[in-house]
């Protein structure tokens, strides 16, 4: 799950780290109402989307030559301009996509005269199962550049888990910092406070992009993205509640209403499957048959026929989707089951595609005479190559 820049900013700073002072605006009048609280007489306008490259990014409504989606403001009347401007309108940038976000929440901050922009982030490692600081001293909109053209300027230093955070660890990202005496020192604990932030929030990744040093000395975070590991959400019923479902895909929210994992792709076969390996399997080998799936989904272990009907709708809202593969193992739940909350579903949702359903498991045959006995369409597969391979040929004879 993401969460918007200054909700990351507020958790950072629980945990001891500098950010700029900052108010989040869901108006004009609450954006200038922030302004009023800072000193001035620099302040930073920055649109809340879940996307990065917001100062470089356009708004679809202001045309190319207006400015972008975080702006500097000299004073509170450049604010209120820059707040009208944004809010309600469409920011394309290089991470959201063609279709752009629509901004519907300011964060209004104290300006920075910044010295130095750094880049430092943290992700877990999967290849090491460790924790991965990745710093730079070319931190800035251009850290992408930086990243394919001089990536030598790019450490990455791991810390085990196991033993936590060192100190070693925090000189060794001051010095790829290049910094030294009190800089230094900040740098240290900044990093050994955010590995304390990553690990207790369950994050999957955390970036700050720039960290900057002030003209005065001091190390600040300026922009910064999180995100944390679902499946921990629920130690942190604070963060959850930071979810702003707007940002997300929705038919993914729907999912997630129902407790399917469902993540959008691109192809046109719909996927209802029960386990992550099976979907997986599923997956490769629809595209071992010539398709590409519309989705990844497992239902899980328990699918109920809520659960069933719910992916059902979930999957033929995508228009994408020309056709469905059904492939479920009837272990815990039995097939006859399955069978009934798949005719069940079908009906309800006025199925218009194509389906194949391949059970296996226990009361398989029971389950198989039920579809067969339906009156619809439903095509019976009876292993994973068939379902295949009958999936990929009903959609291109639909075609
Ligand atoms: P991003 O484009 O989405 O990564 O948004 P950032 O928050 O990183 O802002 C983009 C750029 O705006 C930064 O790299 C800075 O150069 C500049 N910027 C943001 N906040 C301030 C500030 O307080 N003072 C100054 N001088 N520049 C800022
Ligand atoms: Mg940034």
């Amino acid at each position: 799950m993401n969460i918007h820049e200054y909700q990351a900013k507020e958790l950072l700073a629980k945990f001891g780290i500098g950010i700029p002072t900052g108010y989040a605006a869901m108006s004009v009048e609450e954006a200038v109402a922030g302004a009023n609280k800072l000193p001035g007489p620099l302040y930073v306008v920055k649109s809340q989307i879940h996307a990065g490259g917001r100062g470089k990014g356009k708004f679809v409504e202001l045309g190319p030559d207006a400015k972008g989606g975080v702006r500097l403001a000299k004073s509170i009347a450049d604010v209120e301009a820059d707040a009208k401007d944004m809010l309600g309108n469409t920011l394309v940038t290089i991470q959201t996509g063609a279709a752009g976000k629509q901004v519907n929440r300011l964060y209004v901050t104290d300006g920075v005269d910044i010295a130095k922009e750094f880049y430092l982030s943290m992700l877990v490692d999967r290849a090491s199962s460790k924790i991965a600081m990745i710093v730079s001293t070319e931190g800035g909109m251009d850290i992408e550049t930086v990243a394919h053209d001089t990536p030598e300027l790019i450490t990455t230093i791991t810390i085990d888990p196991a033993t936590g955070f060192m100190p070693h660890h925090g000189r060794a990202v001051a010095f790829a910092l290049k910094l030294s005496g009190d800089l230094a020192k900040q740098a240290q604990k900044l990093s050994s406070q955010l590995y304390t932030a990553f690990t207790t929030l369950d994050c999957d990744m955390l970036e700050i992009n720039p960290l900057v040093e002030t003209k005065d000395g001091n190390l600040l975070v300026l922009d910064t993205k999180m995100s944390f590991d679902s499946n921990a959400l629920y130690r942190h019923p604070d963060v959850e509640a930071m979810r702003d479902e707007t940002e997300e895909d929705p038919m993914e929210v729907e999912a997630s209403k129902y407790d399917l994992a469902y993540i959008k792709l691109d192809g046109d076969i719909g996927c209802m499957v029960n386990g992550a390996g099976l979907a997986m399997a599923t997956m490769d080998i629809i595209k071992l048959n010539g398709s590409f799936p519309a989705n990844f989904l497992d239902v899980g272990g328990g699918a109920t026929k809520e659960k069933v009907t719910a992916a059902f709708k979930i999957i033929l809202s995508d228009p994408a989707v020309k056709g469905i593969l059904v492939n479920i193992f009837g272990g815990i739940m039995r097939c006859d089951t399955i069978a009934e909350g798949i005719v069940a579903a079908a009906r309800e949702v006025d199925l218009d595609v194509p389906l194949v359903v391949r059970l296996e498991g226990t009361n398989v045959q029971k389950g198989k005479d039920i579809l067969a006995n339906s009156g619809l369409p439903i095509v019976s597969a009876n292993d994973l190559g068939d379902a295949a391979r009958k999936i990929v040929a009903e959609v291109k004879q639909a075609a």
